[in-house]
């Protein structure tokens, strides 16, 4: 049984407070092990998880204001350290590749790793990896910030009882799998009656950003989506000046676009009690709610019900 599964490694916006780190967050995905954003004591914050450096395969990065990407000095040198023993995707917006240069040599180390490095630069770019296609989209924020979505496509369960009563069995599957339908003793079976659609999950990642429409290409159907939630209803105006979201534009975001669990995380430190996040954005999701903390972990929740046969 394959794992997917969300690991919070911080939630704070800016500053870090006494509870919360910076930002930093792991997605499992079978045998992806996504690093997204990580802020500054990333690297710490792993060492609490089950996770460690030499799990990672892929490291994306929305953009580069401190608190998403502090954390990749400490963390690139690590995968030297461990030697980690296959090359690591890293992708963030091209117009920041100054700053990620900066950040990837920012001091002396014995660089072993190897760092395939794909930035994004346009608007859609797609990546294909083993579980499906992870895709960027830019978002709405004071410098080129891009949000990360992966996808992972429908595939197809055939019904053993269903190919018996057909008396359809050996290479016979494969060709009615390839060509669709197969005749059979004068009468023609086609693949939906032999199977049934095993529904493709979907993941989203959204940070820094006003309302746009990347927001909801990103949040469109997903199984599970991390969310900034920066400020709350009574700091609207800003939140819209500084290109950030409240908690109760995220969760109805999340409600208009079928997400099923919705995880609120990037908070600012000027609220101490994180139970108004939840309570602004009930009043818009009625799905799984998470309010993140440190270390927690969220699974992906399982497949939809599959459907046809
Ligand atoms: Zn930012």
């Amino acid at each position: 049984m394959s794992m997917r599964e969300l690991v919070v490694l911080g939630t704070a916006s800016q500053a870090p407070t006494r509870a919360r780190n910076h930002n930093g967050y792991v997605l499992r995905w079978d045998d992806e092990v996504i690093l997204f954003d990580p802020g500054e004591g990333s690297q710490r914050q792993l060492l609490h998880t089950g996770v460690t450096a030499t799990d990672l395969t892929r490291i994306c990065v929305t953009h580069f204001h401190g608190d998403h990407c502090l954390g990749l000095p400490g963390t690139i040198q690590r995968l030297s350290l461990d030697r980690v023993p296959r090359p690591v995707a890293v992708h963030f917006p091209a117009g920041g590749a100054e700053y990620f240069d900066r950040l990837r040599h920012a001091s002396s180390f014995h660089e072993t790793a190897e760092l395939v490095v794909e930035p994004i630069t346009a608007d859609g770019q797609r990546f294909a990896l083993r579980a499906g296609t992870l895709q960027a989209r830019r978002l709405r924020h004071p410098i080129e910030t891009y949000g990360y979505r992966l996808v992972e496509p429908d595939g197809c369960r055939m019904l053993p009882e269903r190919l018996a009563a057909y008396g359809i069995a050996g290479p016979a599957v494969g060709e009615l799998l390839r060509v669709g339908h197969l005749d059979v003793g004068g009468r023609r079976v086609t693949r939906d009656e032999v199977s049934v659609t095993r529904p493709g999950q979907r993941f989203a990642f959204v940070m820094d950003t006003g309302l746009c429409d990347g927001v909801y290409a990103l949040a469109e159907h997903a199984d599970l989506l991390v969310i900034e939630s920066t400020f709350l209803a009574s700091e609207a105006a800003l939140a819209a000046e500084v290109g950030h979201l409240t908690a109760g534009q995220a969760a109805r975001v999340a409600a208009e676009s079928g997400v099923r669990t919705l995880v609120l995380t990037h908070f600012s430190q000027r609220y101490a009690d994180a139970r108004r996040f939840a309570d602004e954005a009930r009043e818009h999701f009625a799905g799984e709610l998470v309010i993140a903390e440190d270390l927690m972990t969220v699974p992906v929740p399982p497949r939809r019900v599959a459907s046809g046969g």
